[in-house]
C-alpha cells in the first residue's frame, strides 16, 4: 500500500474537480486527484447528447436555484463564460452558438474531454482513476484520505464528486455524505432537469401523442416558454426539465399549448372545416384531435358553441397536467440540493467551519437551469477553489 504527500487532494475527476485541479496546479500546486472511474471526465463526454454544452453567452446568478441566490456570484464573475470560450481557444476548442445563447463545443464533448485531460497532464496533476475511497479522516490539521491502493495525505480536500444523477455513471453520495461527516448539512436532494410522468388519467393521452414536440408557455414563477415533448411515460422537452426544478411534488402544472393562438379567430376562419381540422392549421393535427376527443367536440367549427369554445381554450391555453413523479435520477441531468452553502466561503469553496476542506461543483446545493449553466459552474466553482481557495 503507498503513502502519498500532495498539497491538493480532488476527490472526483469530473468538470469542476479537473477545472480546479488545472487552477491549482497551474500556480504551482502539487495536486492528485482521485475518482473511482476508469475514466475521467465521464459526465462531460456524454453531455449536451455528446455535443457539450458548455457554457452560455450570458450566465447571471438568477439561472441557478440555490438555498442562498447571491452564494454563485463571486465565483461567476471570477470566470466568465467569455474567460472559458478564450480559454478553449487558445487550446484549440471552438465554441458554436445556437439558441438560447448554448454554446457548444464544436469538436463534440469527446475533444472537450481530451482538451481537459491534456492540460491536466501538461501539468503534472498525479491522477489517480479506478480508485476506490473508503475514508477520510482529519489530522494535524490536514486531511488524510484512505483508499483501496493506499493513503494520501494533504493539508487541502477539495470535494467535487457530482451529485446523485445517472448512478449508471458511477454517481454516488459521496460528497454528500462527506459534508455530514464534517458538520455540514445537506439539503434535500431531488431529481432536476428531468422528464416528468404522467398521472395515471393522462398516460393513454401521452402514450397517443409520444413524439410530438411543440413550444410551450408553463405557468408559475418563473414562466417558462420552451418545447415540449410528449414521450409513452409522460413529458420531457426542454421546456418539462427546466420546469421540473421549480415543481413541487403533489402540485399541477398549468401549460399552455399554443401560446397566441386566438382560438375563436382561427375557428371562424374556417367555419366549413371540423374543428379538430382547423385546430390542426396551428398545432399538430394528432394534439389537435386528441383535445377535440377528449371534450367529446365534432362538428363544422362555426358552429361550435360559445360554450364549446371555453372549454377548448381551457384545454389549449390552461392545459392541466399533474406529474405523478419524477422519471428519478436515473435520468436526470443533475440533483437538487446538496451541500448547504450557507457555511461555504464563496470566494474560496472552503468550508467556514473546517479550514482546508472545499467544495466546488454539483455536490453543492447550486443547480443551474437548461443551457450550459450547470457545466459553467463546475467550472467556475472548481476555478475559484484552485485559484482562491489553497495557498501555495
Ligand atoms: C446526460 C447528461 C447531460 C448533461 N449535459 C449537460 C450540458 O450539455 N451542459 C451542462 O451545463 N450540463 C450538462 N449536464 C450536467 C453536468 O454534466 C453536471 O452538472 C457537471 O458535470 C457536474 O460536474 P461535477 O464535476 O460537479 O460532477 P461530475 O461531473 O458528476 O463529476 C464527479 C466525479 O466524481 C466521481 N465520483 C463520484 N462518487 C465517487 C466516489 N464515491 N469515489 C470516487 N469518485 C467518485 C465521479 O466518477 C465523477 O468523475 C448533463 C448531465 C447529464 C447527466
Amino acid at each position: 500500500m503507498s503513502q502519498e504527500q500532495t498539497q491538493l487532494l480532488i476527490l472526483g475527476a469530473g468538470a469542476a474537480g479537473l477545472f480546479a485541479a488545472i487552477a491549482a496546479a497551474s500556480r504551482g500546486l502539487a495536486v492528485t486527484v482521485v475518482d473511482h472511474a476508469r475514466k475521467p471526465g465521464r459526465k462531460i463526454a456524454i453531455s449536451g447528447g455528446g455535443r457539450c454544452n458548455v457554457t452560455n453567452t450570458v450566465v447571471e446568478a438568477s439561472d441557478y436555484v440555490c438555498g442562498n441566490p447571491h452564494f454563485v456570484k463571486s465565483a461567476l464573475a471570477r470566470w466568465t463564460p467569455q474567460d472559458m470560450r478564450r480559454w478553449l481557444q487558445d487550446r484549440g476548442i471552438l465554441l458554436d452558438e445556437e439558441a438560447g445563447g448554448k454554446l457548444f463545443c464544436q469538436q463534440g464533448a469527446g475533444a472537450m474531454v481530451q482538451c481537459l485531460w491534456d492540460e491536466v497532464r501538461g501539468l503534472g496533476v498525479r491522477l489517480a482513476l479506478n480508485t476506490v475511497v473508503r475514508g477520510v479522516q482529519r489530522e494535524g490539521g490536514g486531511f488524510v484520505v484512505t483508499t483501496d491502493t493506499g493513503t494520501l495525505r494533504a493539508p487541502y480536500l477539495l470535494v467535487a464528486t457530482g451529485g446523485l444523477a445517472w448512478p449508471q455513471l458511477g454517481a454516488t453520495g459521496l460528497g454528500h455524505d462527506l459534508a455530514r461527516q464534517f458538520g455540514l448539512s445537506v439539503t434535500p436532494r431531488r431529481p432536476g432537469l428531468v422528464p416528468l410522468l404522467a398521472p395515471q388519467d393522462q398516460q393513454a393521452l401521452c402514450r397517443e401523442l409520444a413524439g410530438i414536440s411543440l413550444p410551450v408557455r408553463i405557468a408559475g414563477r418563473p414562466v417558462i416558454a420552451g418545447d415540449l415533448l410528449f414521450t409513452h411515460q409522460g413529458l420531457s422537452g426542454p421546456a418539462i426539465l427546466d420546469v421540473s426544478l421549480f415543481w413541487k411534488e403533489g402540485t399541477s402544472l398549468t401549460i399552455d399549448l399554443a401560446p397566441g393562438l386566438d382560438v375563436a379567430a382561427l375557428l371562424r376562419g374556417a367555419p366549413r372545416l371540423e374543428v379538430r381540422n382547423a385546430l390542426a392549421r396551428a398545432m399538430p393535427a394528432r394534439l389537435a384531435a386528441a383535445l377535440c376527443q377528449g371534450l367529446g367536440l365534432g362538428g363544422q367549427a362555426g358552429q361550435c358553441s360559445n360554450k364549446m369554445l371555453q372549454l377548448l381554450e381551457d384545454a389549449i391555453h390552461r392545459f392541466p397536467f399533474a406529474p405523478a413523479a419524477t422519471a428519478g435520477h436515473g435520468k436526470a441531468e443533475v440533483t437538487l440540493g446538496g451541500v448547504d452553502v450557507s457555511r461555504i466561503d464563496s470566494k474560496t469553496m472552503q468550508c467556514k467551519d473546517v479550514p482546508g476542506l472545499l467544495f466546488a461543483g454539483e455536490v453543492l446545493d447550486v443547480t443551474g437551469r437548461l443551457g450550459g449553466f450547470n457545466l459553467h459552474w463546475a467550472w467556475a466553482s472548481g476555478h475559484a477553489a484552485g485559484q482562491a481557495g489553497v495557498t501555495a
